[in-house]
Formats: structure tokens, sequence, C-alpha cells
């Protein structure tokens, strides 16, 4: 029998992170808008907990997080593999890529990310090394190994010296802040974590080394962040440079995917762009937005 299945779309390429790939157990290649070309993202979080159970995440989460070490030498051979997959184009014959742009057909990053907080992992900065090393040993020295965090864990040891292990492989932090008041990280995060601890540990980074706040705003019961709210979120942006602290880029982002409440939605394009445009004039930052498919 012939197979019927249409390749995806350019724009459901975007829509579709799944975090399996073949038999891989950690590694996953994506077609990325905000890599802007092919992004191997690294799941640490096999058992879909997370420190935060965010109102607009992809997967729902309500039970503390079992902690287990990673394969470092599975892993190592997945990234191999998928680095090899996407570098000698391989990957495009695919049905799942076939459709991928090709001003989209490079390799962008490897991304720390997936189903959960990468930074609660106890080999944490174990494994930066061995991505780094992995990176180096294919004189990939344009491709960026980026760290999609919350940011909660910054000041426990182990993971300081995965940030510096970062650092020393040119990589980038891409930290979470999603309110500027204590009362919507509440509604918006869901957990016992601070947000003073969160702030701190955001402002710590940011005057380690230059990074990224990756914030996605959306409608809450059909309510847009009220302006109070956006205000306040300026305004801790604006305290993290006063501290001290680099951001080299603000990411906002809304809603893209089917996240894990239906009360949550995307905000309209206007709106991600009105919201990008007060956080450029209250901090003069430089600002990205991403908006919904
Ligand atoms: S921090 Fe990320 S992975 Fe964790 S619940 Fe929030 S969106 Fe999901």
């Amino acid at each position: 029998m012939s197979d019927t299945r249409q390749p995806p779309s350019a724009s459901d390429l975007f829509a579709a992170h799944p975090r399996s790939f073949e038999h891989n157990r950690y590694v996953y290649p994506v077609v990325s808008r905000r890599a802007g070309g092919v992004s191997i993202g690294v799941n640490l979080n096999l058992d879909k907990v997370c420190n935060f159970d965010c109102i607009y995440c992809q997967v729902n989460r309500s039970e503390p997080a079992e902690k287990e070490f990673v394969e470092l030498g599975r892993l190592a051979a997945e990234l191999d593999a998928a680095i090899e997959l996407v570098t000698s184009g391989r990957i495009y014959q695919q049905p799942k890529f076939s459709q991928t742009p090709p001003p989209l057909r490079r390799l962008n990053d490897i991304a720390l990310s997936g189903d959960g907080e990468p930074t609660t992992y106890r080999n944490f900065d174990e494994v930066i090394g061995l991505c780094a090393e992995v990176l180096r040993r294919h004189e990939l020295d344009d491709v960026k190994l980026v760290l999609i965090t919350n940011a909660s864990m910054f000041h426990r040891d182990r993971v300081r010296r995965g940030l510096a292990m970062l650092d020393a492989a040119n990589g980038e932090i891409w930290a979470k802040l999603d309110a500027g008041t204590e009362a919507y990280y509440n509604v918006v995060a869901r957990t016992a974590i601070p947000f003073w601890r969160i702030l701190e540990n955001l402002c710590d980074a940011a005057r380690a080394r230059p990074i990224v706040i990756q914030s996605l705003f959306m409608r809450i019961n059909g309510e847009p962040p009220p302006l109070t709210e956006q205000e306040a979120y300026c305004g801790r942006l604006a305290e993290i440079v006063a501290d001290g602290g680099q951001i080299k880029l603000v990411q906002i982002h809304t809603i893209a995917r089917p996240p894990a409440e239906t009360w949550v939605a995307a905000l309209a394009d206007a709106e991600v762009d009105a919201l990008a445009d007060l956080v450029r004039r209250r901090t003069g930052l430089p600002v990205t937005p991403f908006h919904s498919r």
C-alpha cells in the first residue's frame, strides 16, 4: 500500500514540537520559529514533571519531581546521530521535515529544554559538559548551546558550575519571566518557589553574563494581562538592569501550542506587539515579539 499521508506544511512544522524522534530517549530535532532553523532539543525530563506547573504548559503535571540521572553515554550517541542527520541534510528526506523551507535548513542550536526544568537534574553540569564536548567534536563553533530555564535553581552549586561551563562553551541562558507581580506569578507558575527567588536568580545570572529573557503572556479567562501587570513586568526588567544585570534580548511570546488549561488562550498579534513596544519604551531593551500561529 502506498503512504497517503501528506507531509506537514511549514506552519505545521512550527506548531508540532514532539519530544520524541525515532527511537531516541533524550534528543529530538524540531524546526523552530525562535531559532529560525533547526533546533536539536535535549529533553532531560522524561518523567514529565517540573518544579513549576505553568497554566500554559503543554504538559499537565501534579506530582513532585522524581529525579533520575541522565544516561550520558546514550545522550551523547543520540546527539551525535542527530547532528549528523541535520548537518548532512538527510533529515529533509524524511516526510516530517521534507517541507522545511530552504532558509531554515540549517542547524541553529542545541537547546536544553523539554518536558520539565533541565536544571533540576542532579548531573546537570555533566550534561552541559557533554553537550559542549559533542559540539566541539563536530567543530560546530557557530551552533549555540542554549539553556531554556525557569531560573528556579541557579543558586544551587551544581547549576552554578553548569552555567559556568555553558559560558565557557559560548552558550546562552534563555530564562523565563512571565509576570511582574508575585500575585500574577502565582497564578501563572503555580509553584512553591517564591517569586523573589526567581528575581534574585535572574539578577545574579545576568550580572555574570548577558542573558535572554523569555516571557509568555496570554489571556486568562479571556482577560489579557492588566496594564498594571505589564508595567510591573517592565519594572522588574528595569530593576535587573539597574542592579548591574545584562539582558541581551527580551522575547515576548504568546501561546502557540495547546496549553495545559482550557481557560488560557493566545493574545492577538496586536496585543503582543503593543506589549513589546511598551517594554522597549520603558526599558530601552531589544525586544522580539512572537505571535501565535
Ligand atoms: S517551567 Fe516550562 S516545563 Fe515547567 S511547567 Fe512551566 S512551561 Fe512547563
